[in-house]
């Protein structure tokens, strides 16, 4: 059986469950191959299973070799307690975070029918726990990711002038990107200029870029399922005073936490070693988000970088790093990198320049 299972079986006893449901089809992906997108895995101590329907049925033979496929109908009654039963399963993770409350009823009902007393128990972020340590070759498909991102930027970047439009932009990074090999892109691409600069996941807009916009730029790619996520700001055209101290300040808060994370460091303790950079500069409060988050299979993920953040960042993490600041009716600077965490030092993997100020 695949060592990603087998991460996930060390964790049933802790969680006092024999088997888990998964139904997040980023985790459903990551754990079986299978790419499809419906399906359930069910995983005990000895089995694992996929349950499909008709139309994936052949994909996920190709995708998950290390599963057994059972082919289903669309109604839980016709597969859900048989196979339960079968794998002897009497206490049953399930994901809390996934699934509907509509959903949860149709197992309850399905399992009360037939009378079987399996016990269905509420999990949470045990999947996305192992997915946060990355293997060696998740990381290459990551740094695949950020070349394309970093590419893409740079073809565009000395297009970004007073008069184009955030649209033109974001469109021509869009095509860079997927003319260059990436995926349907993991997300909209922000570009934010001016005064909408200042709300960090702005929508581009046909507003035309003036002299002494900054502009935010906030884009990422998807190679082989894996995602990217870069940010750079510019000024367009002459960069007064102002955007001079806010832009350095960024930086700075940046490069001080990179400096900062080390193996083992919390989340809470490497966002504040950036979040104090810009405290002291004045702008505390115009950084209202955390510093950063995991990126993988999606494009937010497990760990978290933020004030209220318990996680523990350790070798194999991708990470972001990305400080802001932000002013409403002036503008906004954000810097971020997507980073791995080697030999307990972070290591950035998008590497488009930087503008200097
Ligand atoms: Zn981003
Ligand atoms: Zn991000």
């Amino acid at each position: 059986m695949n060592s990603r299972v087998q991460k996930l079986r060390k964790q049933f006893a802790g969680n006092k469950v024999d088997a888990i449901l998964v139904t997040q089809s980023v985790n459903r992906r990551y754990l079986s191959g299978f790419d499809g997108s419906a399906g359930f895995l069910v995983i005990s101590g000895r089995k694992a299973v996929l349950a499909t329907d008709f139309r994936y049925t052949e994909q996920a033979v190709a995708e998950a070799p290390d599963f057994e496929i059972l082919r289903i109908a669309n109604s839980v009654d016709s597969w859900f307690p048989g196979l339960l039963a079968e794998m002897n399963i009497k206490s049953l993770g399930f994901e809390a975070g996934d699934i509907t409350f509509q959903f949860h009823r149709q197992l309850n009902k399905a399992l009360r029918k037939k009378r079987l007393a399996v016990k269905l128990v509420p999990v949470n972020g045990l999947i996305e726990g192992v997915r946060a340590v990355k293997e060696p070759g998740e990381i290459d498909l990551l740094k695949k990711s950020a070349a394309l991102t970093d590419a893409a930027y740079e073809t565009v970047v000395g297009h970004i002038k007073p008069g184009v439009t955030e649209k033109q932009l974001a469109w021509e990074l869009e095509k860079s990107l997927r003319e260059s090999g990436s995926q349907a892109l993991p997300f909209e691409i922000i570009v934010a200029s001016g005064p909408r600069a200042a709300l960090p996941h702005a929508k581009p807009t046909d507003r035309v870029i003036e002299d002494g916009d900054s502009v935010v730029i906030d884009m990422g790619a998807k190679y082989q399922g894996y995602a990217s996520d870069l940010t750079r700001t510019v000024c367009a055209g002459t960069a007064d005073d102002m955007f001079k101290n806010v832009y350095n300040t960024v930086l700075k808060a940046q490069k001080t936490a990179m400096t900062v994370i080390h193996q083992d460091i919390s989340g809470k303790a490497a966002d504040g070693s950036a979040r104090e950079v810009i405290q002291k500069a004045g702008y505390g409060e115009a950084f209202g988000h955390s510093l950063g988050h995991g990126v993988g299979l999606a494009e937010h993920e497990l760990p978290r970088l933020g004030s209220n953040s318990d996680d523990v960042l350790t070798d194999g993490m991708v990470f972001t790093v990305e400080p802001g600041i932000y002013i409403s009716g002036w503008g906004g600077v954000r810097i971020e990198d997507t980073v791995v965490m080697e030999s307990g030092k972070a290591r950035p993997i998008t590497r488009a320049i930087k503008a200097k100020y």
